[in-house]
Order: structure tokens, then sequence, then C-alpha cells
């Protein structure tokens, strides 16, 4: 079966084409400025030459999956004969609430209940519905699945979910933790259980999905038990452009003394903070490590933004250390990760006494193979870097529902 993953945004459409019989991408690319002057799409279908196409107009996203399945099935750029060969559409979506427990096929119900979700992801779930709605139109006769970043998180026991506040607060207004990057986690906790062959569900392991957005979980036997981001992705450990955990109170001070509305000070909370905020305007590690070798003030505050960012993971790991009681492996995923092995060395510095010991001559600043086993020759909590794999987990999840 050949499965077509979309990820709808606010003006882009990302598209993976999966064959399943044996995983493999057989084709990916990206519509973007969906809606705005000078669209384009990028178009790549296996070992061909990528394509963008950029004299379309694309109104929509309808008009956007017009032109993905075009291309799949054009003679020179396509690798399909026709679309139906296209088995399902798996569509990501961010947020799924307490509404959606699992992978769900897509019918006039579960669309209708997806309208319930965009008050909890509403810089994504309605772009999601938006192009699930386009997709439906454009192929009425596929079957679609909605598959959520947060349902993998949705296996933690209520006293990691809930907030100390008023229980009926929590049943009517649906405000707990929620997490994401599921997908994520629960890609590279498989890849790690399948790398150690073991059953994932004798394994406990601490998923770090380090990248612009950072999320670290405890994953006890394939189940989500803990994670650090919250009701929304701003919870949890420094990130880019977030400031991660910070004390509701100094939020309602700050707010005071910038003069800031409660829509204004949220921003600022999601796009001026975190390694942006502590550095002088910098979110990138690329920036961040250029900074500190130039050295001087900019480099003395990129080496403070580093500093509280792997401070900020080893602290969530060693409380899931302590959650998870007894851990087999960490796991380390995005592109920090991948291409920092500096920052996991920081991460997990002085962790020795608990069986933690980086082979820091293994742990080099790339991650060419699928698994880079980091693991020093004393160490018993196995350390892996595993480059992520979002569209893979979707199309499974798709083939599972639609096969069921
Ligand atoms: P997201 O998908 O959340 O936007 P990524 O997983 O791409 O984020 O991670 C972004 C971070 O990874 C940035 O801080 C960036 O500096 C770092 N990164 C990505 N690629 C590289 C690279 N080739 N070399 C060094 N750092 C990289």
């Amino acid at each position: 079966m050949k499965i077509l993953v979309l990820n709808a945004g606010s003006s882009s459409l990302k598209y993976q084409l999966i064959d399943m019989e044996n995983e493999k991408v057989l084709a990916k690319g990206n519509c973007d400025r969906i809606g705005i002057e000078n669209p384009f799409c990028k178009h790549k279908c296996g070992d061909k030459e990528q394509v963008v196409i950029d004299d379309r107009e694309i109104k929509n996203h309808k008009d956007a999956i017009k032109i993905i399945l075009e291309l799949l099935v054009d003679k020179e750029q396509g690798c399909l004969n026709s679309m139906d060969e296209i088995g399902a559409v798996g569509h990501r979506v961010v947020a799924s609430g307490e509404y959606f427990k699992e992978p769900t096929l897509v019918t006039d119900e579960s669309l209708e209940r997806l309208k319930l979700t965009f008050e909890l992801g509403p810089l994504h779930n309605p772009h999601a519905y938006t192009g699930v709605v386009a997709c439906r139109e454009v192929m009425p006769n596929t079957p679609m699945v909605l598959v959520f970043d947060t349902s993998f998180h949705l296996t933690m026991p209520e006293e990691a979910y809930m907030y100390n506040i008023k229980y009926e607060d929590y049943k009517d207004f649906h405000v707990r933790r929620y997490g994401a990057h599921g997908t994520s986690h629960k890609y590279v906790s498989g890849a790690a259980a399948e790398y150690l062959g073991k059953d994932i569900k004798d394994l406990n392991i601490i998923t770090c999905h380090l990248g612009n957005g950072s999320s670290i979980s405890a994953v006890k036997g394939g189940k989500c038990v803990d994670t650090s981001m919250g009701f929304t992705p701003l919870a949890g450990v420094c990130m880019g452009t977030r400031s991660g955990d910070i004390d509701a109170s100094a939020v309602e001070f700050l707010a005071k003394k910038k003069n800031m509305d409660i829509y204004e000070i949220t921003y600022y909370l999601n796009h001026d903070c975190g390694l942006k905020g502590l550095s002088g305007g910098y979110s990138d590690f690329r920036d961040l490590t250029a900074n500190v070798k130039e050295g001087g003030e900019k480099g003395k505050r990129a080496e403070l933004a580093l500093k509280k960012f792997a401070y900020d993971c080893k602290k969530y790991v060693g409380a899931y250390m302590a959650v998870l009681g007894r851990v087999d492996a960490i796991v380390f995923t995005a592109g920090i990760s991948e291409w920092n092995g500096f920052i996991i060395n920081d991460i997990l510095e002085g962790l020795d006494v608990y069986g933690i010991e980086v082979d820091k001559a293994k742990n080099t600043d790339s991650c060419p193979v699928p698994v880079k086993d980091i693991t020093g020759a004393n160490g018993k909590v196995k350390l892996l870097v595993i480059p992520t794999n979002e569209e893979l987990v979707i199309a499974r999840e798709t083939k599972d529902v639609v096969t069921k």
C-alpha cells in the first residue's frame, strides 16, 4: 500500500508518499506561500532531480493538493501511474485534546469533532482541518486518517497530566498537560527498542527531542508516562524562542512592567525568549556556537544560553529517571541532538554515578547513520542518537487504521 502523508500549515503543505511494502519514501515535497504572492511547490521523486513549480496559482490548500497529485502522476516528474495507487492519506494534526485518543478515520463525524480542538491548537489545527477538507474534495474515494502529535502522550497518568488547579476547571475547560512531538517520541523510542533487539514493553526510555522546539519524555514499556511540554508547547526546557517553564506570577509581573496585555506577553514568551532572549537575538545553535568562538560579550551571552539549555534538559532527564526508576536508554533526536554532540555531553555530565557515560569520541557532530550509539565503555544506560521520522509514524498509523 502507498500512503500519502500530508502536513498542512497556514500557508504550506508538506507531503511524503511512502511505499509501506518497504517503508521507502517514493516522493516528497512542499507547497509554500499558499494564498500569498509568489507561491511555489518543491517536488522530488526518488532519484530524479528536484523540481520547483513557481508558475502556478496556489490560492488555497485545494489548489496545492491538486498540484501535488498532478506531480505524483506526471510522466516525467512523477512515480505513480494513477492517483488510484494511493491507498490512503494520513493527515498530521498537532493537538488532539482529549477528543481523540488515537489515530482516527476521517468521517463527517470525526471532522466535526476536529473543530472542537481548534481552541487547543489555534495556530495549527484549523489549517490541518482545511487541508483535510480540501483533500477530501479532490480524493473523495480515498480513505483518510487523522494522526495527532499529542495522542502518544494521552497514556500519562493523571498525576502527570493534571495541573494543580481547581478540578472543575480541568473538567470544564480541558486545561491539563498534553505535550507535543508525540509522533517523534514514539518513533525514536520504537527505533531504540529495535536497535537494542528488545521488546519495547520491557524497556524504560527517556526520549529527548531537541530542535527549535524541544521536549523530553519518559516512556515506560512503549507508553508515555510524562512529558515536558504542557497545555501548549511553551512549557518545559529552554527552546529556540520559547521560554519553557516560568512562574506564572513572573508573567503577570513582567506584563505590568513591559506594559503588555495578556496576548502580547504570551507572544513575547513564545517568540522573544529562550535561547534568543538569553543570547541577545540568536535562537539557532549554529549562530550560538559561532558567537561563543567569536568571544566577547556576545560570546558570553551565547555561553549562558547554551549552559541554561543543557541545565534545563539535565533537570528533566533527572526527573524522569526518578519517574521511571530503572532507565535502559536515553535517546536524543532532532537538529540540536544530531549536529551538536557537545550539548549531549553537557546535558549528561556528572551523571556517571547513575551509569550514564558518554563515549565522547563517538559523539561527533553529525548523525549520518540510522542510529549513533554513543554509550561509553562502562555505561549501563544506552545512549543513542536517532534521527526522527514523524512521517513514517503517520504512515504506519494510517495503514493500521485503514486495514483494521
Ligand atoms: P525544527 O524542526 O523544530 O525547526 P530542527 O530539528 O531542525 O528544528 O532543529 C533546529 C536546530 O538544529 C537549530 O538550533 C540548528 O542550529 C540545529 N541544526 C540543524 N542542522 C544543523 C547542522 N547541520 N549543524 C549544526 N546545527 C544544526
